[in-house]
Formats: C-alpha cells, structure tokens, sequence
C-alpha cells in the first residue's frame, strides 16, 4: 500500500485508517515542530499529486479486510487539500463506505471557495491555528510568503458557518514562538469569530523538524485551556504511550533490516510495507536512543548503526 497506512490508534480519532494525497512532504507550510522534517515541496499548487485512482483501490482492498475502523482519516505525508481531486476523492468514499471521514488539514486552503466546497462531504475537519497574527504565523507555520493569516480565519469562518460536520480547531503552541499573552489574547478572539466545536491544544511532544522548536509545560497548558475557555481541551500526550506488540514488531524489522545495509526512509518503507511516517517514526527513536546514525550521500540521508569504537 503506497497512499494507505496504519490502522493506528489515536486517542481522538480511535482507530484511524490513514489516507495520503500527496506525496512526502508537499505542503504550504513548513511548521518549526513538523514531525516529517521539513517541507520539500513547498507549493500550493493543487493538482493530482498521486492518482486518486490507486488511492480508492487501495482503499477498497483495505477495507476488503476485516478491519473495524472508526475514521477514514486524509492526513499523511504534507497538507491533503494540495490534492484537486480530493473532494471526488471525498464523494467516492462515501459511496462504499459509511465509516465516518476526517481531513486533517492546516486550513490554509479554506481561504479558497472551490476547496470549502470540496470537504463539504466530509464529517469532521480538524484545521490548525497556531497563531492570529502575521508575525507569528511566519515564525511558527513558515507559510509561502503569500498566505496571510488573516485571510486563512475568515476562510475557517466562512467554512464553519455552511459546513454540516464538525469542526475541531488544533492549536500547537511552541515555547516562546506562539504562546505570549498577546498571541493568545488573539487567537481568542480567531476561535470565537469560527466558533468551532472543539479547540484542541497541543504542544512540541514529538521531535521536531527544528531543534529549537520546544514544548510549554503542562502547567502552562493548563493555563492556557482556562485562559481560551471552555470548549477547549488539551491533547497533548506528556508522557509516551507504550509501544503496541505491532509497533515493536516493527522498531526490530527496522533495526535488522539497518543491520544489513545503510538505507533511506524510502527504502525501509518499500522494504517493509510501512508508511514513510511510519518508518519515520522509528528512524527517529533509533536515532534517539543513540542506535543509529544519519549520513547524507548526494541527495539522499541513509541510516545505518551506529559502531562501537573497538578498545
Ligand atoms: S502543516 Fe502539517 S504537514 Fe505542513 S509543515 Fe505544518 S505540520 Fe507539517
């Protein structure tokens, strides 16, 4: 499967099948706590970044199995509304299926009618909003130079105002970057103009694409959740979750297959079947736990073990 991944369980979407529009990392953003490293494709170009074709096909066979999904969830490898198609993409899941569909999106293409009335179908939209002013939003989204923030609420709150699912507004706050009484006092005022259903918040938990990208503090969260009021809720995960059997299964695979030869995220994901966010994942808490190393050759970065200096 090239454009499906997981299931994986997540504590707001419950079992989530993945479904990626685009390829990795095409987006209009370039976020400082990116978990996909940074943006490659920088565009907002929409065209068909993958054939929407092989995604339902994929789609169906995976669905064929006997899996018991909560969400089918368009999120994955950069910002899913880059993908034109995306609201066929939308209409036709609909037609085979009744399990409920979610974009996660950075809702910066809300600020186009075309792409509001592509997601219409949909049941839940889950933009983000980590910042209300200008200044910012260039320091923690880095957005091509002509999306201005402005633009992308009033997109969220025209959005809201005709869609019919539900709309769960995510905001990652960055230490220092995001998080000053001043940035929150407008963001207050962003989230009652869209009115969303929920405000979710969250913090730098996962590494990010920028080292200097870090998280607030519980204590500050919590302040923060009362400061935005009540529909507000924090989603941040302090401390990690255990690893599943699965997710271990797949953290060795990786680690044998390293053992045997220095590879790209490209190749471990083709030579194991994951999702590159999956192969991701486990590069990274190799990389962490100090068992493996990146090294860039031309193009491309490979990872391989880290020797032990003989004595
Ligand atoms: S919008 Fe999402 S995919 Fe794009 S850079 Fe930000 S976190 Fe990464």
């Amino acid at each position: 499967m090239q454009h499906i991944y997981g299931p994986v369980s997540s504590r707001r979407l419950g079992l989530s099948l993945g479904v990626d529009m685009v390829p990795f990392k095409a987006c209009n953003f370039d976020c400082i706590y990116c978990q996909l490293g940074r943006t490659t494709i920088q565009t907002e170009q929409r065209r068909e970044w993958v054939s929407v074709d092989e995604v339902i096909d994929e789609l169906k066979t995976t669905l064929s199995s006997d899996h018991k999904i909560d969400y089918l969830t368009f999120s994955g490898s950069g910002e899913p509304t880059l993908n034109s198609r995306l609201g066929e993409a939308i209409k036709t899941v609909k037609r085979f299926t009744s399990i409920p569909v979610a974009v996660l999106t950075n809702g910066a293409l809300l600020r186009s009618a075309e792409v509001r009335e592509e997601l219409m179908e949909s049941d839940l939209i889950v933009p983000s909003l980590d910042a209300a002013s200008q200044r910012a939003f260039e320091k923690v989204n880095r957005p091509l130079p002509s999306i201005r923030i402005e633009e992308v609420i009033e997109g969220l709150n025209v959005f809201k105002k005709i869609y019919q699912g539900k709309v769960w507004l995510e905001i990652m706050l960055v230490n220092g970057v995001n998080d000053s009484p001043d940035e929150l006092q407008r963001i207050k005022e962003a989230i009652s103009r869209i009115a969303p259903h929920k405000v979710q918040l969250n913090t730098v938990v996962r590494p990010p694409s920028e080292a200097y990208a870090l998280p607030i503090t519980r204590e500050e969260m919590d302040k923060v959740k009362v400061f935005l009021g009540r529909q507000c809720e924090v989603i941040a995960r302090f401390s990690p979750r255990e690893p599943t059997p699965l997710e271990h299964q797949q953290e060795k695979a990786i680690w044998e297959f390293l053992q045997r030869r220095p590879a790209t995220v490209k190749d471990l994901a083709n030579g194991l079947g994951l999702h590159p966010n999956e192969a991701i994942k486990f590069i990274r808490k190799l990389t962490d736990a100090g068992k493996i190393e990146a090294i860039s050759f031309g193009d491309n970065r490979y990872y391989m073990p880290i020797k032990k200096k003989e004595k």
